[in-house]
């Protein structure tokens, strides 16, 4: 698996990269770190639970990076764990800041007061979702919101067989074009609102920034087995550029569709 992304405490909770990209589309990490800040002292928990999936997706932020580049489009990643905060719930989500996660409950999150979930949503939420806010409204009417994530094999001590899926709320049209291309361009074993849904808060991000614009979007989760070093990762983002760059132009209407690049 990966070594961990380099980051300190006087690094910026968010970043954004290749803003001038030319492809109208916007590619979201929300947990693509397991940066625990120092004041935070790991949150309580085993260097074993803090550097495992429940603090973040491992390979998601690899993905991303290539796929930004593959596709010419601006990226936005949350650069804090999720255990801290997690960037794809509201504030006003119990989970947001979970005070158990899978198996491990996480001594830090217990009990926290509203002065503290205050200050992490100041410190941590907004400035992504200013970040994300910000960089959807350079790409005019026909951007897609695309957020990357990965899953881990093994849940509750269950294997999953779904191997990429593809996530949506209530607009549906970008979830469905791609399942529609998934059979003629991937071999993955490609499923809708697998391994997680609407039911499970995890649309957070579709629905504030996507749905409730109008603009097209989807979530994408990777099993991490499956981008679990860079070369894997730069397969799995080539091939995520063919499936969501048609999905996408047949999504936007025929007498716009030049402003697709290939
Ligand atoms: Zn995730």
């Amino acid at each position: 698996m990966f070594s961990r992304h380099a980051h300190t405490d006087d690094d910026p909770v968010v970043s954004v990269s290749n803003i001038d990209g030319q492809y109208p589309a916007l590619v979201v990490c929300e947990h693509a770190s397991d940066y625990i800040p120092t004041a935070f002292d790991g949150l309580g928990l085993s260097k074993e639970a803090r550097t495992s999936h429940i603090a973040w997706d491992p390979g998601a932020r690899e993905v991303s990076s290539y796929l930004s580049a593959a596709l010419d489009a601006p990226l936005v990643t949350s650069e804090i764990s999720r255990l801290v905060y997690d960037c794809n719930r509201a504030p006003d989500a119990p989970d947001a800041m979970p005070a158990k996660s899978e198996i491990f409950d996480v001594p830090g999150n217990q009990d926290i007061d509203q002065k503290e979930r205050s200050a992490r949503i100041e410190q941590y939420y907004r400035p992504f979702e200013g970040s994300v806010k910000q960089a959807l409204s350079q790409l005019g009417n026909e951007a897609a919101l695309i957020t990357i994530h990965s899953f881990t094999p093994v849940y509750h001590g269950k294997r999953r067989a779904v191997e990429l899926g593809v996530l949506h709320d209530t607009d549906t049209r970008f979830a469905d074009a791609i399942l529609k291309f998934a059979p003629a361009l991937t071999n993955l074993k490609t499923m809708r609102n697998e391994p997680y849904g609407v039911e499970d808060g995890v649309t957070h991000t579709l629905k504030l920034h996507g749905v409730g614009n109008g603009v097209l979007n989807v979530m994408i989760e990777i099993r991490n087995d499956l981008i679990s070093d860079s070369e894997q990762c730069r397969t799995m983002a080539e091939m995520l550029r063919g499936l969501l760059f048609e999905a996408h132009r047949s999504c936007v209407s025929p007498g716009h569709s030049k402003a697709i690049k290939p």
